[in-house]
């Protein structure tokens, strides 16, 4: 068993919704079983700022798949969840479903780079993972702690529980 951290993001047909329905699936992948879950943060758009305002949070997971079958997993969810791939980086989507972290596993092959990339300067990342971890030390880049206190909080606002 290995310990994981997901980051889950949309700003597309009902975020709360779709962002708590993905919990329940996250919860629900074989051989693997949920720790925690973040409160749900609302966050401005990064990327083209002709979208809407997004929904974030962060789970762990205790799992005993290897990465790349948890990413197809992944990826079988925002299926589900009608994500289609416009071609526009990081343009509006149903459900985004992201490996931060995959114990301290340090991987970069086509598919699957973790530490997920940006994932230190994202505060819809960092504060949804320190809220549930705050003790972390991420491999390659240091203690949360300290990430954190780099990374200004301006444009995310925790809106309530999962
Ligand atoms: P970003 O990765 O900057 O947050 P994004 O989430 O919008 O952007 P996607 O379109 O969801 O990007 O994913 C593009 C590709 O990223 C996927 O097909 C996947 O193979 C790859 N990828 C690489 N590392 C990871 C990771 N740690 N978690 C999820 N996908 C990853
Ligand atoms: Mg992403
Ligand atoms: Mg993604």
């Amino acid at each position: 068993m290995v310990t994981i951290y997901i980051g889950i993001g949309s700003n597309l047909n009902d975020p709360v919704q779709q962002v708590n329905q993905a919990i329940t699936e996250l919860a629900q992948i074989t051989n693997s079983e949920m720790l925690k879950c973040s409160s749900l943060y609302r966050s401005m758009p990064m990327g083209p700022v002709n979208q809407a305002d997004y929904i974030n949070a962060v789970c762990a997971l205790n799992t005993q798949l290897e990465p790349i079958a948890l990413l197809d997993k992944l990826q079988g969810i925002e299926q589900q969840h009608g994500r289609v791939r416009s071609g526009e980086r990081w343009g509006p989507r149903t459900l985004d479903l992201d490996i931060l972290l995959f114990g301290e596993k340090i991987i970069s092959s086509e598919r699957l780079i973790i530490p997920h990339p940006g994932l230190d300067q994202r505060s819809f990342v960092l504060y949804p993972l320190y809220e549930i971890a705050p003790h972390l030390d991420v491999p390659g880049c240091g203690l949360l702690k300290t990430l954190i206190d780099g990374c200004d909080q301006t444009g995310l606002e925790r809106i309530h529980s999962a």
